[in-house]
């Protein structure tokens, strides 16, 4: 099974592409996915975890928060210790207030890090703001690495905002108040750009973004921006929230902005639950993007909802099994058998559309509806292979994953592909 070729998204938005140490954000290159910590960075150990699992989940980049001098001193260190454990995620530091002093004053950071994300909201105020955004650029130019411009309207530059109130309020036509925001948003990540240029730094070292929580305002922002510059787009819903209105919320306004071809890089900011599991961010951007048939990460399982013909748990806990086992294997997967993401599975629930939609999957299972007998045709490229029975029924078919996979991608394969092709 192939992707199906998107015939309805719009052609990708040209950007200069920026290299961030290998993983190049823009240009031909497909979005990239990021994330971001939520440990204190201060604690060395508990960063390292943190962004080793983030990594390990495919985040390709992540953005560490740097926000006091025992943070910053620490950067290196976790540098050293994510190459030591064989990390090799390019870092972000994100900076508020006083990045331009903690840069500065850690060199060993600035050169750690991968690429500095500057707010033009609070880089610094009145007669300090150009002086302190200048001072990251040059320390951005001197350790020749890239930075995002990263406007977020929770954090927006007053001082312009105001501006183009007053302008605003005082012209022919006046706008409402919510155009004269996004025309705040936007000139704020464009003028900053601007005097970036202006100061030496070349555009394949600029990265844009605008953030806003609600989603229409994001699409507007975007669309604004991508029609006023070249720049490489990251992408995000700023505090999307928890759980499925976080999800919600972020696949609404990125799925259309994506559709019109616009963005490089993405985030998705959820609130984690108390203790929750930090790389769901990673998984949802990876499904976005792989839903909208953009990119592939990981096998899709088709799996159908369910209902009153399926009242033991057997099904879902199948469905839940072979999610488990793609994002436990797939680490390992991706090593051993290149293009294993392009598989299709599918677990479904009875006969009424099992075979059907098991035959549409590389390898499928129809479970044995509720009165149906206790049997579950497997079917693999398109064909019935067998009946699986009793009660393992989850565990044999875990196998017959495991053995399709090496079969179609394992060395034994490649050597028949070879052999074929001589
Ligand atoms: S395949 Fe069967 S169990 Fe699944 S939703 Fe359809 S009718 Fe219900």
């Amino acid at each position: 099974m192939t992707d199906t070729p998107n015939t309805q998204i719009a052609p990708r938005r040209w950007s200069v592409p920026v290299d961030v140490a290998g993983v190049v954000v823009g240009g031909a290159s497909p979005v990239v996915v990021q994330s971001m910590t939520n440990t204190d960075t201060a604690d060395i150990q508990g960063t390292i975890a943190q962004v080793a699992a983030l990594a390990r989940t495919g985040s390709e980049l992540v953005r560490i928060t740097v926000d006091r001098d025992e943070a910053a001193k620490a950067v290196p260190h976790i540098r050293d210790g994510l190459l030591k454990r064989g990390v090799r995620v390019p870092l972000v530091g994100d900076f508020h207030y006083i990045g331009h002093k903690l840069l500065a004053e850690n060199p060993a950071c600035a050169e750690a890090l991968d690429k500095y994300r500057i707010n033009p909201g609070n880089v610094g105020f009145k007669d300090k703001k150009d002086r302190q955004f200048a001072d990251i650029i040059d320390i951005a130019l001197k350790h020749d690495k890239p930075v995002r411009i990263g406007v977020n309207w929770g954090s927006l530059d007053q001082e312009l905002l105001t501006r183009l109130m007053d302008e605003n309020a005082n012209s022919a036509a006046p706008k409402d108040a919510r155009q004269v925001m996004h025309e705040a948003i936007v000139q704020s990540a464009l003028l900053s750009a601007e005097l970036a240029e202006k100061l030496g730094m070349g555009a394949d070292k600029i990265i844009l973004s605008a953030k806003v929580s609600a989603v229409q305002d994001l699409i507007a922002v975007y669309r604004m921006l991508a029609a006023r510059c070249r720049y490489a787009l990251h992408l995000g819903l700023t505090e999307a929230g928890m759980g499925s209105k976080g999800i919600v919320a972020s696949t609404a306004a990125l799925g259309v902005v994506l559709q019109d071809g616009i963005g490089d890089t993405i985030r998705i900011s959820l609130t984690p639950e108390p203790g929750g599991d930090r790389t769901l961010e990673v998984k949802v951007g990876q499904e976005i993007l792989q839903t909208m048939g953009l990119r592939t990460f990981v096998p899709v399982v088709a799996a159908c909802p369910g209902c009153g013909r399926t009242t033991s748990t057997v099904f879902q806990e199948l469905a839940r099994d072979v999610e488990d086992m793609i994002r436990d294997r797939m680490p390992d997967w991706k090593v051993r058998y290149p293009g294993v993401e392009t598989l299709t599975f599918a677990v479904m629930g009875c006969i009424v559309n099992g075979p059907g939609e098991s035959k549409h999957a590389d390898i499928g299972i129809s479970l044995p509806g509720t009165g149906e007998s206790p049997a579950a045709p497997v079917f693999i490229d398109g064909k019935k292979a067998m009946t699986l029975r009793g009660p393992n029924i989850a565990a044999d078919f875990k196998t017959l994953v495991e053995d399709y996979i090496e079969r179609r991608f394992g060395v034994g394969a490649k050597r028949e592909t070879t052999e074929t092709a001589v």
